[in-house]
């Protein structure tokens, strides 16, 4: 077992331990059901053939289908697809929806391609995994570095290769193929309701709470732009080429303007160049992570101001920094709960496919809302009952409590 995934199953196992719990389901949950690795050939623009690795996890379906995205970016690894595919499990758990946990990805840099090379490695993947994923079996999503539009290529060609249309392979797909309203925002949106749940358990004032996000594509603008619409300071964004400050807080929809001309958050009017090091190290009371793994670690947990950190990255902080900031009285409100709002939508997203019949965007915003709140209370009590701000300890007690018991009901 190698670095990242020996953490994660570090986390289960302490809990475990606190729960008193140690029998053969949860030697079950301590491995990947099944790990599937895929050289997905493509024809390049300049007439060569490049050979790309692809990955799928399928890490637990004891609660219903295989659910999580896929990645395309440089650093995906092994270690790195079955860590986010244990975390599915676990989230999918606290959000009690159907579905077990899964994730994929390619080792690429999708910038670097082109529209036909991007859309012809994105049919090589779904032809690889074809017989692996299916609506009642595995259903991928949107991760770092993947959008709607490459869903969209994947249910295409999963629907050609299986002789009928079916919508439900994916989430996160566009309106005009059986897409989701709200299923864009639902990451940020939901980690906005958890937010506020957290703020008003607090007695946090709104005023009080100044934000810095780091990461500003699908989870973290979105999250960004919903605060600085309900009227909190954003102070500081960034992206992989750097952020911004201001400590008085910034526009974020001239940001967005902004990005969208240039590229990138930088070098935007009336705020100063940051490094994303030092993003997360400002005097602000609560930090967003939104982007990778990892980044608030042993080096800078000392130097971390915030009170409050909402994990809406998937793993953004290590076993040993949590030990500092808890001693620190730093709340870190995990990302198993905090982002499991994507997940959710993308759930609406698939009962609709099952369903074709659509609902308006108001009623998927409202269930989201009722469900992620649910998993906020549920987890918040649990975290009460043992008297300390533990919310991950929490949050993976309510999901290996139902893995367990969904374990033992079914039978091994
Ligand atoms: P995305 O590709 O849309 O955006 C990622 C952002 O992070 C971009 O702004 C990018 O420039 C920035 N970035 C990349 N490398 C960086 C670095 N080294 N430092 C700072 N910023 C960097 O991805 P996303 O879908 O927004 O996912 C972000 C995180 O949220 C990931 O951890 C993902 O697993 C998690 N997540 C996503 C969803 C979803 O619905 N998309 C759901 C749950 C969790």
């Amino acid at each position: 077992m190698a670095g990242q995934f020996k953490a994660a199953i570090n986390q289960l196992n302490k809990v475990s331990q606190i729960m008193g719990l140690e029998c053969d389901e949860l030697e079950i949950l301590r491995k990947p059901d099944r790990i599937i690795e895929v050289s997905l050939p493509v024809l390049m623009d300049n007439g060569r053939m490049k050979v790309f690795t692809g990955f799928r996890v399928q890490y637990n379906n004891t609660r219903g289908p295989y659910k999580g995205g896929i990645r395309f970016h440089p650093k995906v690894n092994l270690d790195e697809v079955t860590t986010l595919a244990f975390w599915m499990t676990i989230k999918c758990a606290v959000a009690d929806i159907p579905y077990g946990g899964g994730k994929g990805g390619i080792a690429v840099d999708a910038k670097t391609l082109s529209q036909g090379e991007l859309e012809r490695l994105t049919r090589a993947y779904a032809r690889g995994f074809a017989n692996f994923i299916g609506p009642k079996i595995d259903i991928p999503a949107p991760d770092v570095g993947t959008t709607p539009q490459i869903m969209a290529w994947l249910m295409d060609e999963y629907s050609h290769i299986k002789g009928e249309n079916t919508p439900a392979v994916v989430t996160g797909k566009p309106i005009e193929v059986g897409g989701s309203l709200g299923r864009d925002t639902a990451t940020g949106l939901g980690g906005f309701y958890v937010f506020e749940e957290v703020l008003n358990k607090l007695k946090m004032a709104k005023s009080k709470a100044g934000i810095a996000v780091q990461g500003f594509g699908n989870v973290g603008m979105n999250f960004a732009m919903i605060a600085y619409r309900a009227g909190y300071k954003v102070a500081a964004v960034s992206d992989s080429r750097g952020g911004i400050y201001n400590e008085k807080g910034l526009s974020m929809e001239e940001i967005l303007a902004h990005k969208k001309s240039t590229g990138s958050v930088v070098d935007f009017k009336n705020s100063k160049n940051i490094t994303n090091e030092k993003l997360l190290e400002l005097p602000v009371e609560v930090l967003v992570p939104s982007a990778l793994e990892n980044v608030i670690n042993e080096k800078n947990a000392g130097r971390i101001k915030a009170k409050m950190i909402l994990e809406l990255a998937n793993g953004p902080t290590t076993e040993e920094a949590e030990v500092k900031l808890s001693k620190k009285a730093v709340l870190i409100v995990p990302d198993v709960l905090a982002n499991s709002g994507g997940v959710i939508a993308s759930y609406f997203e698939w009962v609709q496919n099952s369903r074709q019949y659509y609902w308006e965007q108001a009623r998927m915003d409202d269930r989201l809302k009722d469900k992620v709140t649910s998993a906020f209370k549920k987890v918040w009590q649990t975290m009460e009952a043992r008297g300390n701000n533990q919310m991950r300890d929490a949050a993976y007690i309510v999901a290996v409590e139902r893995l367990i018991g969904s374990l033992r009901i079914r039978g091994i």
